[in-house]
């Protein structure tokens, strides 16, 4: 998950990072523009304040050559000249005498004597004058005329004598540029370098200046500076780290390089791709030119001298941009910081503006996991106060809501006792306690006897006060946290056995007295868990079974569980358990026993009787479950399906046009609690189509018996309707006689225990016989069930019994579709 605090964070350094990129690039771009134009100003300065100070010095020898080549013309004596034949422009082939030639050799001499004086006097006190010289043009003189001086060594100036002009050779210009060039060209101008007419390996460098006369070519008046003045000043620049300058002649070769060999032509250097702009410009301006060499990239910047010789300046790319890139790193350097410093202050910012939502987050998480008491401590105006505030009076509101649904969970509405649920937790705690003290638990189930007796006769409220009453009487005696009120009547409690007999005798006296003595009797069941230790709802069902064997009594007493009803219990708790699933998947089958008129002998009726046929227990007699359905309140599930099998047969054989007659179902006494029976059955009926004489309700003596009035009213609401109502198993009981005066029925039938014993002693068949007689004297119709015998048949219809059942005519059988049903 992305955390909202994470989300902002991120958001807010990518704008910074952003931005800061955008800053970086900008400065970038401006630098490297900056740092190029710079870079170009530099180089092109560098360039021309060499040629400068290289011109300056060149300049102090111009001036000082070209003020004696002045005096060399203005000494000349023009009418010298003429006197001895050298007036014109072909001097070489003018006519001349012997005495003329002689006078003007004279003339000559003193003239470059004169010429000599100042100009010695010039380039002693001129900088790095190497030679000065004159001389004369062998047209004017055949012999050697003019002077030329020449520093040897360190020491000044020696005459080195006038040189034969006539012996130099044009085509040895790397001696000899010095003399032709100024001729050629007719005005003065810097000359070489070129190898020094003396030495052998001296290069040197010459002003020379041609001297004319009325048209007529005098001589060459000059100074030599050796080559490496110039050199020096050229080598001694140093650019950037590793940078230099270099010399290059008119037409393209190295006169210095640091690296290429003097006289090498451009383009068969390393600097080839410079001349193409050479030729093209005098010096760079906005751009240097780019080469390669050596694996390194060079910038170069020049400028050209008067004579066409360019300085040019040259330095690796990479020193001339090292300021810049120095430069960018800085700056880089400084936004990796700024980054990293705002980075810090956002997440300081948003951690201090998300830490209450992260709280509330945490809070909400948490209180849904039922953490109810979740604390926040946030007391901000702002949005997320608003927040933290209505979450805490969500939280308090849900809390007590919680605690309110507990309380109603958890307790019982009537008494305000821990009801079932909450006792499934109680009980284990305080059944550990007994045990840790030293005393053996036991579960007591209490129950009131006789409370629907009690309800109908003081009404609900009184029962509901009785009720409270027990439960506080057991409040007192137990406290809150080993006690509950299971449902209706009943109650259960955790206890020791050591002192349960005593708590019971007193909760027993208590009770006589509760509600204003308007009370009942109670029963209790005591399971010790000792025999197992059993679930809750195991111990209180085993209490309970204990209680349960005892319906009948009505005084209040307790009664242990023990092993013997072990079997039973379980038995009872199958059946519940299943019932469900027994209806539903049809492992309850109707048999049907038939009903024989004593007249006729032909079949009167047919009384449904249930089989539980188990898929893993076999077939279950109605003993085997019948009670234990009563005992939980669930038998007129039964009863019901019993009702709709035989209503579904009827129909069958309706269908079929067969022969159809009534069916009795069996009621029992806790029918009538679940729902309005006599309503339920008449819907039923009516649903199926079939008359309500068709189904006759079998009740027996004991159902009367428990609670009279109201059975009465039920009875008699059955024969309203027109269903017969039978009692059955008249003879059981105690109280026939009563009942019958009181309740008119439709038919008496006789209990099996009379036919049981007709055998056995005269008194059965006095017994029977009197009875019978009393039911015709009543008018009511008889059956007698459990007929096994022809003898028996044979009495009973002497004595006028209206109708037999009983094996003699047949068992209670299935009904398995038409066709199949038998008489067997
Ligand atoms: P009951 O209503 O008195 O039913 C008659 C019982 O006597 C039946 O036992 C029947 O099989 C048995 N019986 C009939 N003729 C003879 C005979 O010649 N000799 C002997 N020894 N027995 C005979 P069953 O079917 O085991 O039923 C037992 C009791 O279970 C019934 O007594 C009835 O009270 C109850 N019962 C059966 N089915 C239902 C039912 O669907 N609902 C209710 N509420 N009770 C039922
Ligand atoms: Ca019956
Ligand atoms: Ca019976």
């Amino acid at each position: 998950m992305h955390s909202i605090r994470s989300k902002i964070t991120a958001l807010t350094i990518i704008a910074i990072i952003t931005t800061v990129l955008c800053v970086l690039a900008v400065s970038f771009f401006t630098l490297k523009e900056k740092n190029d134009r710079e870079s170009v100003e530099m180089m092109n300065l560098i360039a021309q304040d060499t040629k400068k100070s290289i011109v300056r010095y060149t300049e102090s020898i111009e001036q000082s050559v070209e003020m004696a080549a002045n005096i060399a013309y203005d000494r000349l004596d023009i009418i010298a000249m003429a006197e001895s034949g050298l007036i014109g422009d072909d001097l070489k082939n003018a006519r001349r005498t012997e005495e003329q030639v002689s006078k003007f050799d004279k003339y000559l001499t003193g003239y470059c004597k004169e010429i000599w004086e100042p100009f010695s006097s010039v380039a002693s006190h001129t900088n790095g004058v190497e030679a000065y010289y004159f001389c004369i043009s062998p047209e004017i003189s055949k012999k050697r005329h003019g002077f030329y001086y020449s520093r040897v060594g360190r020491t000044g100036f020696h005459d080195m004598g006038p040189i034969d002009t006539s012996m130099l050779d044009e085509k040895d210009m790397e001696h000899n540029v010095w003399w032709f060039e100024p001729i050629k060209r007719g005005r003065p101008l810097w000359v070489g370098p070129y190898k020094d007419y003396f030495g052998e390996d001296r290069w040197i460098f010459s002003y020379v200046v041609p001297v004319y006369n009325g048209g007529s070519f005098i001589g060459v008046l000059g100074m030599d500076i050796p080559f490496e003045t110039i050199i020096s000043q050229v080598s001694s620049i140093k650019v950037y780290k590793t940078g230099f300058a270099s010399l290059i002649s008119e037409d393209y070769r190295i006169l210095y390089h640091p690296d290429i060999k003097f006289g090498t032509e451009l383009k068969d250097s390393a600097l080839y791709e410079v001349q193409e702009v050479m030729e093209k410009q005098d010096s760079t301006e906005d751009d240097m030119i780019r080469y390669h060499t050596h694996g390194q990239v060079r910038q170069l910047s020049f400028c050209t001298f008067s004579n066409g010789t360019r300085i040019a300046v040259i330095a690796p790319e990479e020193e001339i941009n090292a300021g810049w890139t120095n430069m960018v790193l800085n700056i880089i350097i400084a936004a990796v910081l700024i980054i990293l410093l705002f980075t810090a202050i956002i997440r300081f910012i948003v951690t201090v503006i998300t830490d209450p939502i992260l709280q509330l987050a945490d809070a909400s998480r948490r209180f849904a996991r039922g953490d109810y008491d979740v604390k926040l401590d946030y007391k901000g105006k702002d949005e997320i106060g608003i927040l933290t505030m209505s979450f805490i009076k969500m939280r308090d509101q849900i809390k007590s809501y919680i605690a309110d649904l507990n309380h109603r969970i958890y307790t019982d509405d009537l008494t305000g006792l821990p009801n079932i649920r909450y006792f499934f937790a109680l009980a284990p705690e305080a059944k550990k306690k007994i045990k840790d003290n030293g005393g053996s638990p036991v579960m007591v189930y209490i129950n009131l006897i006789g409370m629907k007796h009690f309800n109908r006769q003081y009404g609900y409220g009184e029962g509901n006060d009785l009720i409270c009453a027990l439960g506080e009487i057991l409040k007192q005696k137990y406290g809150e946290e080993r006690i509950c009120r299971l449902n209706q009547d009943r109650f259960a409690a955790v206890t020791s056995e050591e002192t349960v007999e005593g708590e019971l005798q007193e909760l027993f006296q208590e009770m006589q007295s509760a509600n204003n003595g308007k009370t009942l009797p109670i029963h209790v069941g005591i399971y010790r868990y000792s025999l197992g230790d059993v679930n809750v709802d195991i111990a209180c069902d085993n209490a309970k079974y204990s209680a349960d064997q005892h319906r009948g009594t009505y005084n209040s007493a307790f009664y242990y569980f023990n092993e013997s009803m072990q079997k039973q219990a379980e038995d009872a708790r199958y059946i519940i358990n299943h019932i469900d699933q027994a209806l539903e998947e049809h492992w309850i089958k109707v048999y049907y026993q038939p009903i024989i008129f004593a007249a006729s002998g032909g079949k009167s009726d047919e009384e449904a009787l249930s089989r539980w046929i188990d898929p893993d227990k076999g077939m279950l007699p109605p003993d085997d479950f019948i009670p234990y359905l009563e005992n939980a309140g669930v038998i007129y599930k039964l009863d019901l399906y019993v009702l709709d099998e035989a209503l579904r047969k009827m129909n069958i054989l309706k269908a079929a046009g067969e022969k159809v007659v009534p069916i009795s179902v069996n009621l029992s006494r806790t029918d009538f609690d679940a729902c309005d029976m006599v309503e339920e059955i008449r819907r039923r009926v009516d649903e199926a189509g079939i008359g309500h004489d068709m189904i006759s309700i079998e009740i027996t003596e004991s159902i009367i018996g428990s609670d009279f009035d109201f059975m009465k009213k039920q009875v008699e609401r059955f024969q309203k309707i027109g269903f017969p109502v039978w009692m059955d198993d008249f003879g059981s009981g105690y109280s026939t006689l009563d009942v019958l005066q009181d309740i008119h029925f439709d038919l008496i039938k006789l209990d099996m225990r009379f036919m049981q014993r007709f055998n056995e002693s005269e008194d059965s068949r006095i017994i029977v016989t009197e009875l019978i007689r009393m039911a015709i004297d009543l008018g009511v119709d008889t059956i007698c069930e459990g007929v096994e015998t022809g003898e028996e048949v044979g009495f009973l219809r002497n004595i006028g019994c209206t109708k037999f059942q009983g094996y003699y005519y047949g068992k209670p059988a299935p009904f398995e579709g038409l066709g199949k049903d038998t008489k067997d």
